[in-house]
């Protein structure tokens, strides 16, 4: 489950006032509002994803998270729409967003949730940053991952131990109350509660009673050789602990290749630029290369032009998915010396006066001039 960015989700910028992320809200959320499309999975998804993007963009804590660290900052605070489904029972989350902007425009019909259904926890993303090297031979990394976890001091009830629970008086264990707004009777999330049902009387003072508590944790990812940048590595019930007992989530890997100082990657192929004097380019010669596995020596032939390519086969990437490994592929570039002493620029002018006013030796010169001459022809009126 690959999340988008919330700004893009609301097609916001990345400064928008809560005044715009309002609107873009209401937009979408008219547009996709299950209400409206009836059994529709794509849509559902799609008012998951704005309602989602909609909660953490106007809450200033989770937004300021979510800037500094993407979707892994704010993963998992996302009332309800973490992996639960839409519809029916364990629905939860939409109705509360939902109540406050459109409690005038949509009338009733909020799910009604028990407060006490197992839900699976939220997926997790992770980005991480591998060097070349790494992504091609693969390699182990060691990754912190906060996420949230049961509180131990009240066994995730959110009570002080010793301290009881009520039932919450204002919904009467509902988690819901409904409101009159205009014409329409509104089901909203109780506000006394905050959809739990119960009232706790004295919080836990470990985890305030929320009932968890943020950890973090290292763990341990092998990451398979070849892999590039976009793959993800999923890590099964790694990602944000259920609750009330529902299974944990996933934590996805998302990897992204570093630039390299000499190879640029293209799937399976290497690419690297190889600079050689014009001596070598003319007269041939043996060069050595790099390769992600140690030098090797390339034979360049005489009168090698710049820009000319040469493919070592096999010496690119082996892909993560199989296959046999790519190619290398050297692009050479002739370069003009610097720093000459007058006796070499001397030696130059013999041996330029050598060649004659002919373009015998310039094997691309004599069709340029060619074409030059045409060019300015034409433009005569
Ligand atoms: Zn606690
Ligand atoms: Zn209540």
């Amino acid at each position: 489950m690959s999340k988008r960015d919330y700004y893009e989700v609301l097609g916001v910028e990345r400064g928008a006032d809560q005044k715009e992320i309002k609107k873009a809200y209401r937009r979408l959320a008219q547009k996709y509002h299950p209400d409206r499309n009836p059994d529709d999975a794509s849509a559902e998804a799609k008012f998951r994803e704005v309602s989602e993007a909609y909660e953490i963009l106007t809450d200033d804590e989770k937004r300021a998270a979510y800037d500094q660290f993407g979707h892994a900052g704010v993963d998992g605070q996302a009332g309800g729409f973490g992996g639960g489904g839409f519809g029916g029972a364990g629905a939860g989350g939409f109705s509360d967003i939902f109540g406050d902007v459109f409690g005038d425009i949509f009338g009733g019909g909020g799910a009604r949730r028990n407060p006490n259904a197992p839900q699976r926890g939220a997926d997790l993303r992770y980005n991480l940053e591998l060097d070349l090297e790494d992504a091609v031979a693969g390699t182990t990394v060691d990754i912190r991952v906060p996420r949230h976890v049961p509180c131990g001091h009240c066994d995730g009830n959110g009570a002080e131990p010793g301290s009881s629970k009520e039932t919450c008086p204002t919904c009467h264990g509902m988690g819901q109350v409904r409101m009159q707004q205009g014409f329409f009777a509104v089901q909203q999330t109780c506000p006394t509660c905050h959809g739990r049902g119960e009232s706790i009387k004295v919080p836990c003072r470990e985890c305030h009673g929320e009932g968890r508590v943020r950890e973090t944790r290292t763990l341990s990812v092998k990451i398979p050789a070849g892999v590039d940048t976009g793959d993800r590595i999923r890590l099964n019930n790694e990602g944000e602990t259920g609750i009330n007992g529902g299974p944990p989530g996933d934590l996805y890997v998302q990897v992204a290749i570093k630039p390299h100082p000499i190879f640029e990657r293209d799937g399976r192929n290497l690419h690297c630029e190889m600079p050689i004097n014009f001596i070598d380019a003319a007269l041939g010669g043996e060069l050595e290369v790099p390769t992600l596995e140690g030098r090797v020596k390339l034979k360049i032939p005489a009168e090698t032009q710049t820009g000319k390519l040469f493919r070592l086969r096999g010496k690119g990437v082996k892909p993560v998915r199989g296959g046999p490994a790519g190619d290398l592929l050297c692009k050479v570039v002739v370069e003009t010396p610097v720093h000459l002493t007058e006796q070499q620029k001397d030696l130059l002018r013999q041996f330029e006066a050598s060649l004659g006013n002919s373009n015998h030796h310039s094997p691309k010169k004599d069709g340029w001039f060619d074409g030059v001459k045409r060019f300015f022809e034409d433009m005569k009126p």
